[in-house]
């Protein structure tokens, strides 16, 4: 009699096919099935217990991105940029993106970006490096797409309006970092640019719980001076 547990070679679960399934030998002796799951949109396979399958975890397409998140900040961050520009009417340029319509549809997840973006990102990056690989798209009236998405040094992008002034941040639990890039700083934490400024030059005392406090002067100098420095060693 079939176990209610029990999966088939060819059973479907979400973007996952089970394609064969083996014993484990478990640390106190026991044993337990393991089933291969294959997924239907990038091909990836894994090994997963019945019991986490029939629960559903796992098996979206979506989830063959975990743990690849971490292995590239830099690139990741690009994405969640991305994602920012084209997904969030309160971005401060959302004129220019998703209030016009431009969309990042096809790299919705991770895991699609880096499967087709990462292999060219990486190619740029070894020539540049990966802090100056920015994305750029082809057309500006289309959406981002591989047939669209170029990657350029970030000093060659025509509407780069970064602003290089060294800070310290306060997040609302007390943490204290010291950053450069307020444009960049914005992004990446989603929050308004304009708002950081206005914190900076003393406008606006706060931005949803953070504090921006200008460095002075010779700290500024120092910290662009090392910035330079890490690039020129890169
Ligand atoms: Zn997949």
């Amino acid at each position: 009699m079939r176990k209610l547990l029990d999966i088939s070679i060819g059973d479907v679960f979400g973007d996952l096919k089970c394609i064969s399934y083996h014993l484990r030998k478990n640390k106190n002796g026991s044993h337990s099935t393991v089933y291969t799951m294959k997924c239907n949109i990038c091909g990836r396979e894994k090994d997963m217990l019945s019991s986490t399958i029939r629960l559903g975890r796992g098996i979206t397409h979506k989830a063959c991105g975990k743990g690849i998140k971490t292995l590239d900040p830099i690139f990741y961050s690009r994405w969640q940029a991305m994602r920012t520009r084209t997904t969030n009417d309160n971005y401060e340029h959302a004129d220019c993106y998703s209030k016009k319509g431009i969309d990042s549809d096809e790299f919705k997840y991770f895991i699609d970006f880096y499967d087709k973006m990462y292999p060219s990102y990486l190619e740029m990056a070894s020539i540049i490096g990966k802090e100056n690989t920015s994305l750029e798209r082809i057309d500006n009236n289309k959406g981002y797409s591989v047939e669209n998405c170029k990657w350029i040094h970030k000093h060659d992008q025509p509407k780069n309006t970064s602003r290089t002034v060294a800070f310290k941040v306060i997040y609302p639990d007390g943490r204290e970092e010291i950053h450069s890039n307020v444009r960049e700083f914005a992004i990446l934490h989603n929050l308004n640019n304009e708002t950081i400024i206005d914190c900076l030059n003393g406008k606006t005392k706060t931005h949803r719980g953070h504090r921006f406090l200008r460095l002075r002067k010779e700290a500024e100098d120092e910290l662009l001076r090392s910035d330079k420095k890490r690039h020129r060693q890169r």
